[in-house]
């Protein structure tokens, strides 16, 4: 019996399964050497189905399908899952074909900007299909943030970054066991009183092998593979012992705040990981923080604010972290309750305060605008006292940055000089 359906019931093209048992046939020798995988993805699937509906998502669906199948007529096409399609095609002609493509959908659809992207991989002899179509991905996720392009050739750099997430997703466990991944605590300082008010707990992983490896690169690779919450529930757990142990000695404390990822809502029960771990330390709840980035989108808005108002009704204060750095961030702010706004540093890094008329309006009207809804604003990434004179002198009421001392161990931060509110 056959196990796998070779033909996608939805838009009537092949299967990955099918792909690949068609593939022998499509790589006759005559092609060898001149032809290359193309993944596609559409950008914001997800959205567009919650806008317009899963019936309207299936339609377009199958209408690239429709276009796929035109545009590389012969060829072997296949739907690999959701808004995933996959294509072996002539080299020579696969961009003029992706641009036709792409045109095609922006014309058809103008007042939704549909962006089709393509990743491209020109297979070497010998290449296992599997490996060709990852590579191909790769690129396409590559151009995920960057909207001047709409396609992208492979380059090894894509491979080690590969390499690299495959690491990354091997050895989460036992980093998290070996104590590979720890957390360092960075000031937040109350501006009024120049003095230390908070602190934030920030994952560091220390690999026996790659060295020091980015929170950049390892929050994106365990969201992008939904491991997230392994670390941020590691990273709670070792802040509530951290603080146990100064319990444990009678040592002073001050509020932290912890990062979770919008997904933790989704991924596990991120509340009562937390206060499970709150109770067997011993750690007061109103010790604890939540910061949540910005990014979050419409899609799980209820299970999010459930969270939120359930950490809050808890006495936890929730934190808007990197406010500004992306495009939701208005809406975000009208949809969910913050005690605390953390502004990105783009908005003091970005453009330079002491020039620019216009970005200390842009600053100010936003900081207006936490205080008529009743937020404290932090600003994140205070590298000068030029840039702390200037949040002083428009009424940001705390700050975080370099200036006030990079992330450190949590006994260091009573030992800075500044001290602690
Ligand atoms: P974030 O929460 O916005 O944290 C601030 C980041 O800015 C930290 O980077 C910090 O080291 C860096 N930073 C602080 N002051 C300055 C400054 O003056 N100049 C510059 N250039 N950078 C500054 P880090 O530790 O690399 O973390 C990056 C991001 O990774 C964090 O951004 C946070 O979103 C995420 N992250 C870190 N730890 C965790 C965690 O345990 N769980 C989750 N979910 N995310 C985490
Ligand atoms: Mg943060
Ligand atoms: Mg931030």
């Amino acid at each position: 019996m056959q196990k796998f359906s070779f033909r996608d019931k939805l838009t009537g093209l092949l299967t990955r399964e099918g792909f690949q048992s068609h593939l022998m046939a499509a790589q006759d020798s005559s092609r060898q050497g001149s032809l290359v995988v193309v993944w596609f993805n559409l950008d914001n699937f997800k959205m567009f189905n919650k806008r317009f509906g899963f019936e309207q998502g299936d339609n377009i669906l199958r209408e690239i399908a429709g276009l796929l199948a035109k545009i590389f007529r012969g060829e072997l096409i296949a739907r690999f899952s959701d808004d995933n399609f996959v294509v072996l095609t002539e080299w020579t002609s696969v961009e003029m074909n992706i641009e036709n493509l792409q045109e095609y959908l922006y014309s058809a659809h103008e007042n939704i900007a549909l962006r089709l992207r393509a990743g491209i991989y020109f297979p070497s002899e010998g290449d296992d299909i599997r490996v060709s179509c990852d590579r191909a991905k790769l690129a396409c996720d590559s151009i995920r943030k960057n909207h001047s392009l709409n396609s992208c050739m492979f380059h090894e750099g894509m491979s080690r970054e590969l390499a690299l997430q495959q690491h990354i997703l091997d050895n989460l466990e036992s980093a998290i066991n070996r104590k590979h991944i720890r957390v360092f605590y960075q000031p937040i300082v109350r501006i009024s009183s120049g003095k230390i008010c908070e602190i934030e707990a920030l994952a560091r992983w220390f690999d026996p092998e790659l060295g020091f490896i980015s929170p950049n690169e390892f929050i994106n690779t365990l969201e992008h593979y939904m491991e997230i919450h392994k670390l941020d529930i590691h990273a709670l757990k070792q802040v509530c012992s951290d603080y146990a142990s100064r319990i444990k000695k009678g040592l002073p404390l001050i509020p932290v705040s912890i990062n979770l990822s919008r997904l933790d809502f989704e991924l596990c029960d991120i509340y009562s990981e937390l206060e499970d771990a709150l109770e067997l330390c011993r750690v007061p709840p109103e010790l604890i923080r939540i910061e949540i980035t910005e990014s979050i989108n419409d899609e799980d808005m209820t299970l999010l604010n459930l969270g939120i108002e359930k950490f809050r009704a808890r006495g936890h204060e929730v934190w808007m972290d990197d406010f500004g750095s992306g495009y939701s961030s208005l809406n975000v702010l009208k949809d969910y309750n913050f005690d605390t706004i953390k502004f990105d540093m783009k908005f003091l890094h970005g453009f330079d305060i002491n020039k620019s008329e216009k970005a200390k309006y842009i600053i100010s009207s936003n900081l207006q605008m936490a205080r008529l809804m009743g937020m404290q604003a932090l600003a994140e990434g205070v590298e000068t006292i030029e840039q702390l004179e200037y949040l002083r002198s428009i009424g940001f009421d705390k700050a975080q940055g370099y200036y006030f001392g990079k992330p450190m161990g949590l006994d260091e931060i009573f030992s800075l000089e500044r001290g602690i509110e």
